[in-house]
């Protein structure tokens, strides 16, 4: 606490990334891809000139914005782009969810949603997950102020079929649907092809999980025109450059690398399924997932030691979340074939299962 903080501040519960280690850790604790970016985003950077950097990048983003458009088959004016997309997901939340009702949001999903509607002061009701552990989507109802949720869902992995949205949002009109698509690359349905029946829905994605872009901050959003201006009207009160030069140009090249992004997405899915099976075989539960990562319940031992002794004993870094719902739970992102393999033999030398 301090006096010269804002009202509200000391009362903000901000969110908590996982651990960025400085030691050399097997990382599988933030779903980052263990895969290269496209060989074009190291040439764009190897012959930036920066000189260049003595100007503002373009506030719109126009070059990034058509090559999205192109990817997901929309106009230019249809696409919104952010530094990350947990920034897109601030600006739509003050763009579009305060109004005098409550904000549905699953019970159990990105742990970013409840931390934004501290900061604006919204007010969440959280639905309850089903009992195969996926988002209810029959259990969002009655009055709100708007719907927002992942899918496929974090940290469970489960992803609804486009035709499970399209019955939501025939439901849905009078308010916002944003819905999270994050993980969608690893096997999940995308909802834009929604979008132009279905003006209030927003569809966000992000280039840090199957682009393996996380260290340079893109972030987007597709919808409907209307929902693209408010965006930018919330956007152009805050930042109007939002993604520097770099990552405009090097978002671009990653996403004209086709063979590279289907080459490492289909990699990924495949080490996550040998993965699910050996986990398996040791008598871990592990939940469905159409994403890059596991969420994995221990049935012998605290998913709680498992975790420390994963870290201290074996320098591999996976995620615990100490809530009541998932602590006898592990989240463990999808790395390459021999991290997997080495903690696979790690669980095996503890005993974990
Ligand atoms: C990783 C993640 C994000 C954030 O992505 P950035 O673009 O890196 O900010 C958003 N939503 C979900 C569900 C995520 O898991």
């Amino acid at each position: 606490m301090s006096q010269f903080w804002s009202p509200g501040v000391h009362r903000l519960t901000p969110y908590t990334p996982g651990e960025q280690p400085r030691q050399k850790l097997i990382k599988l604790n933030t779903n980052e891809n263990p895969w290269p970016p496209a060989p074009g985003v190291e040439r764009v950077l190897r012959h930036f000139e920066s000189e260049q950097l003595r100007r503002y990048p373009d506030p719109e983003a126009t070059a990034l914005r058509e090559a999205l458009a192109r990817e997901y088959s929309v106009d230019v004016s249809q696409v919104f782009v952010g530094n990350g997309s947990d920034e897109v997901l601030a600006l739509a939340f003050q763009a579009f969810f305060l109004h005098d009702a409550p904000l549905l949001m699953p019970e159990i999903s990105y742990s970013f949603y409840p931390v934004y509607c501290r900061l604006y002061g919204i007010g969440p009701r959280t639905i309850p997950l089903n009992e195969q552990w996926q988002v209810d989507l029959e259990g969002f109802e009655g009055e709100h102020a708007g719907i927002v949720f992942a899918n496929p869902n974090a940290p469970t992995g489960h992803g609804h079929e486009r035709a499970d949205i399209r019955r939501l949002l025939e439901r849905m009109r009078e308010r916002v649907v944003l819905i999270d698509e994050a993980y969608a690359d690893f096997g999940g349905e995308s909802a834009v092809p929604l979008i132009e029946e279905h003006p209030n829905l927003l569809v966000t994605g992000t280039f840090s999980k199957s682009r393996s872009l996380a260290g340079l901050r893109i972030g987007f959003a597709i919808g409907s025109r209307e929902l693209i201006e408010g965006l930018d009207r919330v956007k152009d009160s805050f930042n109007s450059y939002p993604l520097d030069m770099l990552a405009i140009e090097a978002g671009v090249a990653a996403l004209a690398d086709r063979d590279h992004f289907e080459h490492c997405r289909r990699a990924v899915m495949a080490t996550r399924d040998h993965t699910r099976q050996a986990l398996e075989a040791m008598g871990f539960e592990v939940l469905p997932s159409q994403t890059n990562f596991l969420l994995v319940r221990a049935t012998r031992q605290p998913a709680a030691e498992i975790f420390a002794a994963l870290r201290e004993e074996y320098g591999i870094l996976v995620r615990h979340f100490n809530t009541d719902q998932l602590r006898d739970f592990l989240r463990i992102s999808i790395g390459s074939e021999d991290e997997m393999q080495a903690l696979i033999e790690a669980l095996g030398e503890i005993g974990a299962g």
